[in-house]
This record gives structure tokens, sequence and C-alpha cells, in this order.
């Protein structure tokens, strides 16, 4: 078996929802994700379109919840965030908790901040391919910009870094 090669650019896509900046905890939120060391190389606040709403969510077409998902995220802007890291989509699902808010685990944003299992204050990719996808909706190329760590080595060991 081939080991794949540890990629520490790897990037996903965050939602901030229109319940997280009603509450005002867009910077707590973003906070955890710097804390952690994951890298931020985009950030944008917009209000969503019906259009931009029927791609992001073209998995869940049909499904009865969709009509008020959608009214929902259309009430106020969301902040969208593009992360980069190892395996971060992963570990950024992982942080946010699974979607209903009351089973998620204390110390997942979730968790520490949701009652609700619609109004999940994040949204997050479910893994590298479906980030691909997702970022392409809400970033252009050059909205995503790449920056190194001077002190990389603090975060990641070298192995862990190509
Ligand atoms: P996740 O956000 O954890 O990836 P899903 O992709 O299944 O969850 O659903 C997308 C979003 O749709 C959820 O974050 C939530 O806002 C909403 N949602 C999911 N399931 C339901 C449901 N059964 N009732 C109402 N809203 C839901
Ligand atoms: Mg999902």
């Amino acid at each position: 078996m081939t080991m794949s090669k540890p990629n520490p650019k790897e990037r996903t896509l965050v939602l901030l929802k229109p319940d997280a900046v009603q509450r005002g905890i867009v910077g707590e939120i973003i906070d955890r994700f710097e804390q952690k060391g994951i890298k931020l190389v985009g950030m944008k606040f917009m209000k969503l379109s019906d259009a931009i709403l029927d791609r992001h969510y073209a998995e869940h077409k049909g499904k009865p919840f969709l009509p008020k998902l959608k009214t929902f995220m259309r009430k106020l802007p969301v902040v969208a965030l593009a992360l980069e890291g190892l395996e971060v989509a992963r570990v950024v699902r992982a942080m946010c908790g699974p979607t209903d808010g009351k089973n998620a685990p204390a110390g997942t944003i979730r968790g520490d901040y949701s009652m609700s299992r619609s109004t999940t204050v994040v949204h997050s990719s479910s893994d590298a391919k479906a980030a691909k996808r997702e970022l392409a909706i809400f970033f252009k190329s050059a909205e995503i910009v790449s920056w190194e760590r001077p002190d990389a080595d603090y975060f990641y060991a070298a192995d862990e870094l190509n």
C-alpha cells in the first residue's frame, strides 16, 4: 500500500451562517480555527443568492428541509472562509461537530453554540473533494491568498511538511 504524501495545502470551505452573524459570534469561531493552527487563506462577507444556494446545496435537492434551509441562509449575510492545512477538511468537520447541536459534543462549535438541527451556526465541506467544488462557488481563484508561516515548524513536524 502506498501512503499518500502529506498535503499541508489542503483546503476547505467554512460558512459562518446567518445565526452566527446575528449572534455576534463570528470572531469567536474564527478564533477557534486560528488557535488550532489552521491557516486562513480567504474570507468574504456576502449575502447569498438563490442561485448560489442551489449550487452549494445541490446534494440536498428534493429534501424536505431544503426550502426552509435556503430561506434561513438568505436571512442575513454569511462569512465564507477558505481554510488551509493538513487534513483540514476532516479536522474542521470534527471541530464543527455533528449536524444537530443537541447531539454535538461539548468542545465542538455546534456543541458549544447550537441547540438545533437547522440553525447549525457553521457549514463545513464534507471532504477535500467536496471542498474543491464548494470553494469554487464562493471564491474566485485570485480571492484565495496563499501565504507561508515563518514559524511553520511550530505547527507541523518536518515530515508533515512537503
Ligand atoms: P451538515 O451541515 O452537518 O453537513 P447536512 O449537509 O446534512 O449537515 O445539512 C445541511 C444543513 O441543512 C444543516 O447544517 C442544517 O442547517 C440543515 N438541515 C439538515 N438536516 C435538517 C433537518 N432534518 N431539518 C432542518 N434542517 C436541516
Ligand atoms: Mg453537509
